[in-house]
């Protein structure tokens, strides 16, 4: 009796493990495509990029999810299982994904295909860090020109692993270059609705500088490069000193950074016997929801460049 019993508990013990087994394989096999390249990318801004170039030759895995911060974001043992088993891991690098680097480091190691974007862009077009010496920012999306040398590096890097499809990664380049060209265009014809002397965005995070730098407005984040630095109480003073005095109308607050901060700052700035408006939400570091426009990167920038306008306008 004991004898069968234990018979029948391993019978159901070895049936168990085989579910388990089939379910894993199948798991594997929806996340794993062996005909496409298989790739992964870090943020949701990277990811619709690749997308735009990898098409329907790509499987593609996107690690963070809309409105998620990749400065304190930190790889689970299902990413780090993703990353090792893909083809492909697309990073910004730069340290956006400031406690990823160990990982991706054992990957380099292991000599995984890794390929942070930022590499393409020459140095001398990169904003130096003021908080971080020797270091660079890494919020190099919000300059449409410095992204289309990104689009470009991430095409030659499809073609280099794989070659077969040259032509289609070429073609849907081309193509999406075109339309971030109209993009760049469309930013500069509404910046040009501004006075020169409007022009200054007051954001959560100095996630800006490159918009900054190409569109030419000032810019001032209340957190610095990083959101893993918290503001200071002399920071809010600061700021809120300089919205007041220039009469700055609206500050904006960004999908991916709590907005308690900006709170105060409003707060700091209306006991100067100024009133600024909070102009509404920034997409910075991630964008929209998916299906939506704002889901993409032209209709974030989109978004963006619109809402800053028009809260400046006021
Ligand atoms: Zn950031």
């Amino acid at each position: 009796m004991v004898k069968k019993l234990s018979i029948m508990i391993i019978t159901i013990l070895m049936l168990s493990i085989l579910l388990i087994g089939c379910d894993s394989n199948r798991q594997s096999t929806q996340e794993i495509d062996n005909d496409k390249l298989n790739i992964v990318a870090t943020t949701t801004i990277i990811g619709d990029t690749v997308r735009k170039i990898g098409g329907d030759k790509i499987n593609l895995q996107v690690l963070m999810g809309p409105g998620i911060d990749p400065h304190l974001y930190k790889a689970s043992a299902g990413d780090v299982n993703k990353m090792q088993k893909a083809d492909l891991l697309i990073y910004n690098g730069l340290h956006l994904e400031g406690k990823m680097g160990d990982i991706f480091e054992q990957l380099q190691k292991t000599n995984k295909n890794t390929y942070a974007v930022a590499d393409v862009i020459d140095p001398n077009n990169l904003i130096e860090s003021e908080e971080f010496a020797g270091s660079y920012d890494p919020h190099i999306w919000f300059d449409v020109q410095l992204w289309m040398e990104v689009v470009e590096g991430i095409k030659d890097t499809l073609i280099n692993i794989d070659p077969g499809n040259k032509d289609y990664y070429s073609e849907n380049t081309l193509r999406y270059l075109k339309e971030l060209e109209d993009l760049n265009n469309y930013i500069k014809s509404r910046t040009d609705e501004l006075p020169e002397a409007k022009r200054v965005l007051i954001t959560a995070h100095d996630a800006f500088s490159y918009f900054g730098k190409a569109y030419g407005f000032q810019v001032k984040g209340l957190q610095g490069l990083s959101t893993a630095t918290e503001a200071g109480t002399a920071d809010v003073r600061d700021l809120a000193d300089f919205i007041a005095t220039r009469e700055i109308p609206a500050i904006f607050i960004e999908s991916s950074v709590p907005s308690k901060n900006m709170e105060a700052l409003k707060k700091a700035v209306e006991s100067r016997n100024f009133s600024v408006e909070i102009g509404g939400e920034l997409f910075s570091d991630s964008l929209g929801t998916p299906g939506t426009e704002e889901g993409t990167y032209i209709g974030t920038v989109k978004h963006n460049i619109n809402t800053i306008v028009d809260g400046l306008l006021q």
